[in-house]
């Protein structure tokens, strides 16, 4: 099979990708490794609502996103801020802080940003699109790159777009080797959240926002650091989410997880947090399209990321990184990932000299 453009990842940047060579009329394939389209963009349902298990939030200012969500017809809303704010400390001991939510002034997505991910597959005809299909080696001859499938098949293209997290582009075999300096800029090169976890709690009632309290909450004992309401932007059923404090080592055993989880929501919120409907936890530290050995120490602060000077025009310019790791301005974020695919567009619809 031989096209032109071989987009590996299919995140929200190699479908936006994806999306955009699509309207214009170019050959192109996207190998995506999962069974499933979204990346680090997935979602739980129940009873018809939908919770975001990786990102939930894009903020102004952000203005490719603003657009994308406009031009597919989808609805943004505040995050629910409204209330107290809940302190615990290390000895578990609560306190409710007044008026004050940390994320106050960011966005969701009505629908979860999985809406993102099904409109934009949506736009692209699905003979362009390889599911489970995780590309394990790219080879350069002349004027062809040959990516190998697991599991034997191959694909050859013109070119090819690394819309992946660097790390996990560095565990792709590349022949002729690429320079060492470059293996390294990838190794480098961390892989944002990968090494966190999200738990979502879903109730029948918004028993916190009915006491006045916004479902923000602070804590220092864990196991979840930091938590907020999760709710549909109308009706329920209602959600709280957290993200877990304690690393990937601390949260093997996922049944004492669960019972720390609904210990510490009892404590902040009440005896009602006690028995939610569902508890769901997605942990991407062990989820190998994610994560890697090396995300198994999870960043707290957000790096500089940019286009690192050896990843740039390798193989004659045939291989091309574009996931959100790679974007100057919002590396790491959703926007990043739009920022990446608009950099690949760039370089994949330049006039040849
Ligand atoms: C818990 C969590 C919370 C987050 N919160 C936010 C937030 O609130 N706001 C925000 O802006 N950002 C947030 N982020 C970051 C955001 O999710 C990313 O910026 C964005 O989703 C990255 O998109 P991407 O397409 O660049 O990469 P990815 O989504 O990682 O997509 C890469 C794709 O490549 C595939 N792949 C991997 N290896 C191979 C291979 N060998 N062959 C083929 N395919 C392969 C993967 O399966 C994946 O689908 C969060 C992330 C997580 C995990």
């Amino acid at each position: 099979m031989h096209t032109d453009t071989l987009i590996i990842g299919g995140g929200l940047a190699g479908l936006s990708l994806a999306s955009r060579l699509t309207d214009l009329g170019q050959s192109f394939l996207l190998a995506e490794a999962r069974d499933r389209l979204g990346g680090r963009i997935s979602a739980v349902r129940h009873e018809g609502a939908t919770y975001d298990m990786g990102p939930a939030w894009f903020w102004p200012g952000q203005q490719r996103i603003a657009k994308l969500i406009s031009d597919l017809g989808l609805r943004r809303f505040a995050q629910y801020s409204r209330g107290d704010l809940m302190f615990e400390n290390t000895q578990g001991q609560t306190q409710r802080g007044q008026g004050f939510s940390s994320m106050q002034g960011s966005y969701r997505l009505e629908g979860g940003l999985i809406r993102l991910i099904e409109c934009l597959s949506e736009s692209v005809p699905a003979s362009h699109l390889r599911l489970s299909c995780a590309i394990t080696a790219l080879t350069k001859q002349g004027d062809t790159v040959t990516a190998q499938l697991h599991g034997g098949r191959t694909i050859t293209a013109g070119r090819a777009v690394l819309a992946l997290p660097p790390r996990l582009a560095a565990q792709i075999t590349y022949a002729p080797a690429l320079p060492n300096t470059s293996m390294e800029a990838m190794h480098q090169t961390a892989t944002w959240m990968a090494g966190h976890a999200k738990a979502v709690a879903i109730y029948d009632r918004p028993f916190w926002r009915e006491v006045g309290l916004s479902g923000n909450a602070m804590s220092r004992l864990g196991p979840l650091a930091e938590i907020h309401d999760a709710s549909p932007a109308q009706g329920g059923p209602y959600a709280l989410f957290g993200f877990l404090g304690v690393p990937p080592q601390a949260r093997n055993d996922e049944h004492a997880l669960r019972q720390h989880i609904l210990s510490q929501l009892t404590r902040l919120f009440g005896s009602q947090a006690a028995t939610p409907l569902s508890l769901s936890i997605k942990d991407w530290a062990i989820d190998p399209f994610t994560a890697n050995a090396q995300d198994q120490q999870p960043l707290y602060a957000h790096p500089d990321y940019g286009l690192p000077a050896t990843l740039c025009g390798l193989w004659d310019g045939k291989l091309i990184f574009g996931g959100t790791e790679v974007a100057q301005q919002f590396g790491g974020y959703l926007e990043g990932a739009l920022e990446a695919a608009e950099n690949a567009l760039r370089l994949l619809t330049k006039p040849e000299r």
